[in-house]
């Protein structure tokens, strides 16, 4: 029901499951169906119960991965027959819903699995692989930090491994994949710094200050030193990653993205809002101003880079202003593509407990409607 991570997290189950003697098949031949669920909006969850109210009467229906409290309890009132598994690390779980088919691994925790499992691709060539699970950022519209947990990241020589079996079964592009993926390895501390930083500095000095950073937790080193060893792999063709906080871009990075034989050329860099009373609300640490200087520098330094970016229209409180902020901001970067989500309450979440959503339906639809318009790069 949700993004790359929720597509990777599908395969993992996938994988697990089809170790055990039980298949993927079409919904109508199922016997069970197992809901992934998604922590960042509504509209997931939302879906989940359309599905639930076509599905209740002919199968047996498991809901994992980010459920809130809230929802839980919600869907076992109305749904008693569910069985969900809400937590942080529910893939060790799963096997206990299928008593009959012994686990293949010993699932101590999430991390052993993601380390003794080679994921199935969906695709000939391409592989996603997590670096980080959870994340810290506490964006206000986001459940993830309470469904996922914590940020954790992987250690670097499971990462390395992963990759070079991956390349053995024949994939080349490897996209890394995390909540917040280009503060891999970070400490608390230094990612205030890099908050503090990124506050401090305009214009092109804003990442100048970024520059150093330390080993920290998993003694991982920092998202650049990652990149550079997976450079030097064998085999590996592209490389990428899936998605990066502007606030964490620091010029190592791009400097990695301007030199790189291997960068794919691709860049995903969330803005959400152009307007910096939108971008407080939502708790996202940058400016747009700020947003604007770091896309500029990037620009500079890989000018054929293809970016991206993600949006949130009808944020509680988005007036026409702050709408309008937007838009400009969009006009000028002239993005290739713009991933555009009509904000939806997410039960659970800071902004659902303190923000009235307040922006009607209709009004979401058209700033949706005129963002899309836009001509894209
Ligand atoms: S960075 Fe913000 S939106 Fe992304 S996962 Fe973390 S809290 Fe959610």
């Amino acid at each position: 029901m949700g993004c790359a991570q929720n597509e990777v997290d599908s395969l993992k189950i996938n994988e697990l499951l089809s170790g055990r003697g039980l298949n993927y098949t079409s919904l109508a031949k199922a016997n069970f169906v197992i809901i992934l669920a998604c922590s960042v909006r509504q509209s997931a969850i939302d879906r989940i119960w359309g599905k639930l109210n076509l599905w209740k009467n002919r199968k047996k229906i498991y809901i994992v991965g980010c459920v809130l409290a809230t929802d839980k309890q919600k869907l076992e009132k109305k749904y008693p027959f569910l069985t969900i598994l809400a937590t942080e690390c529910f893939f060790k779980q799963i096997p206990r819903l299928f008593p009959k088919y012994p686990p293949l691994i010993n699932l101590l925790s999430c991390e052993n699995f993601e380390n003794k499992r080679h994921r199935s691709r969906q695709t000939p060539d391409h592989a996603y692989v997590p670096i980080q699970f959870g994340c810290d950022n506490f964006c206000t519209y986001c459940a993830v930090p309470y469904t996922r947990g914590r940020e954790k990241s992987r250690p670097l020589k499971n990462i390395i491994q992963e990759i070079i079996k991956l390349i053995g079964q024949g994939k080349n592009h490897i996209t890394l994949l995390g909540q917040n993926v280009n503060s891999y390895g970070l400490s608390k501390k230094e990612k205030q710094k890099n908050i503090q930083n990124l506050r401090q500095l305009t214009g092109d000095k804003l990442l100048l200050e970024n520059e150093k950073k330390s080993i920290t937790h998993n003694n991982t080193g920092s998202f650049s030193d990652l990149l550079w060893k997976l450079e030097k792999i064998n085999g590996l063709k592209k490389l990428d990653f899936l998605s990066p906080n502007p606030q964490d871009m620091t010029s190592e990075v791009i400097n990695w993205m301007a030199t790189s034989q291997k960068f794919s050329g691709k860049l995903n860099l969330p803005l959400q809002s152009g307007s910096d009373k939108i971008l407080q609300k939502m708790n996202r640490r940058y400016s747009a101003q700020q947003y604007l200087a770091l896309v500029k520098k990037i620009k500079r330094a890989v000018p054929d880079i293809e970016l991206t970016t993600d949006i949130i229209v009808g944020f509680p409180g988005e007036t026409k202003k702050d709408f309008d902020a937007t838009f400009k901001i969009c006009q000028k970067i002239k993005f290739k593509n713009i991933y555009i989500g009509k904000y939806s309450s997410r039960l659970g979440t800071v902004a659902e407990k303190f923000f009235k959503d307040d922006i009607a339906l209709k009004t979401k639809k058209e700033r949706f409607e005129k963002l899309n318009q836009l001509p894209m790069r």
